[in-house]
């Protein structure tokens, strides 16, 4: 079992920074757990307080029920994998590996099945006499890896480990690591900045901004049903369209903006009632704005519009188109096969049924 919780947990550096404000979550055993948001939000310092490698500042670290703020990091029974990989390169890949062990003074055949096994599990087994400098970048994330495998702990945290790796490596290492928390059965917590990477691999995803947690759930909830205009942004790309409206009554409800006039579908008209004459953010997904003559939604009129064309993008598998229409401008990916021009007239249809309503004041999501 490990379970870690956090229960109002503050970071305040030198009485002044607050890098983590307030945090509340927990993270249950096995579990997969992924801290997202852009650079400075405080996910590393949620990582290296739950290490104990940065002290709190107020507020309760659990795992498994206990108390942690005080217990040394060396006592917690949790294993970092930090960006750098921090491999001793005088040591050879296997003296890596077993370097934790040995402080702990294991038993050297113990040392050595465990180094032996976790070199399998990760398919280094060729490379334990090498040392770090003769290793690709992959393999020496595997090592690091290895090296926190064979303590065997509770909680396993990784701060960012595929950020010097290049894209191809990246998307293997992502599966890689996927199917280690399922062989290790391990409770893993992840910190990244990348969204495809927290999507793909996460249980559950904690989204983070200034300091501040800004939604926990799971990756579909995540990028479904974003609580505010934050984590819809940062959730998806290319990114979620947002657009300044009103929502008007004019036989059932409308989305009116500057050059756009859509229908409100029934199911969510009780629930924007209260904002009928008010301001509001229209936001819908790129992929839910489709060229009319590959539309994947039925196009009633009522949810059509025109647009002009302003880029073009076509990447093979998908094309992006930017429109605009009066003042507003979004963004489509359509069908590779669209005739759309720059400059160009089309009509788009918008899948209704995939909006999302923001307040404009809050940016909380609404619907
Ligand atoms: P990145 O992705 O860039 O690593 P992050 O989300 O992990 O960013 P943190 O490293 O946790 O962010 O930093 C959160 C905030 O705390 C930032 O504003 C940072 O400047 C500040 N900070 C981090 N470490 C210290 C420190 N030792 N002293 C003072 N301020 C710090």
């Amino acid at each position: 079992m490990a379970k870690v919780e956090l229960e109002h947990v503050w970071k305040i550096y030198e009485g002044k920074v607050e890098a983590v404000k307030d945090a509340t979550f927990t993270i249950e055993d096995k579990e997969f757990v992924v801290l997202l948001g852009p650079s400075g939000c405080g996910k590393t310092t949620t990582l290296r307080m739950i290490a104990g490698l940065e002290e709190i500042t107020r507020g309760t670290l659990k795992i498994d029920g206990k108390v942690m703020n005080d217990v040394e990091p060396k006592d917690r029974d949790i294993a970092m994998v930090f960006q750098n990989y921090a491999l001793y390169p005088h040591m050879t890949v296997y003296d890596n590996m077993a370097f934790g062990l040995k402080l702990r003074k294991f038993p050297k055949n113990e040392i050595e099945k465990r180094v032996k096994e976790a070199a399998k599990i990760l398919g280094i087994e060729e490379l334990l006499d090498r040392k770090p400098r003769q290793l690709s970048g992959g393999q020496r994330q595997r090592v690091a890896v290895g090296r926190a495998i064979v303590r065997n702990p509770k909680v396993f945290l990784f701060d960012e480990p595929l950020s010097n790796l290049d894209a191809k490596l990246r998307v293997q290492m992502r599966s890689e690591l996927k199917k280690l928390h399922h062989r290790l059965e391990a409770t893993i917590v992840y910190v990244t900045h990348d969204q495809i990477e927290a999507m793909t691999m996460a249980d559950k995803i904690i989204v983070m901004k200034d300091g501040v947690i800004q939604q926990v759930g799971t990756p579909n909830e995540i990028y479904n049903k974003p609580a505010n205009t934050f984590v819809a942004g940062f959730i998806g790309s290319p990114a979620m369209n947002f657009i300044d409206s009103k929502i008007i009554k004019d036989n059932g409800l409308w989305i009116k903006s500057d050059g756009l006039k859509l229908k409100i579908p029934k199911q969510f008209e009780e629930l924007l009632e209260q904002y009928i004459d008010k301001e509001v953010i229209f936001g819908i997904r790129p992929e839910n704005i489709y060229d009319k003559m590959f539309a994947m939604a039925p196009s009633e009129g009522e949810n059509t519009a025109s647009a002009q064309v302003d880029v073009v993008e076509p990447l093979g598998s998908e094309t992006i188109l930017h429109l605009i229409a009066g003042n507003d401008k979004f963004v489509a990916v359509v069908d590779p096969k669209t005739q759309a021009k720059e400059e160009q007239i089309i009509d788009v249809v918008f899948d209704m049924n995939a909006m999302h309503i923001f307040d404009k004041e809050t940016g909380k999501a609404v619907l």
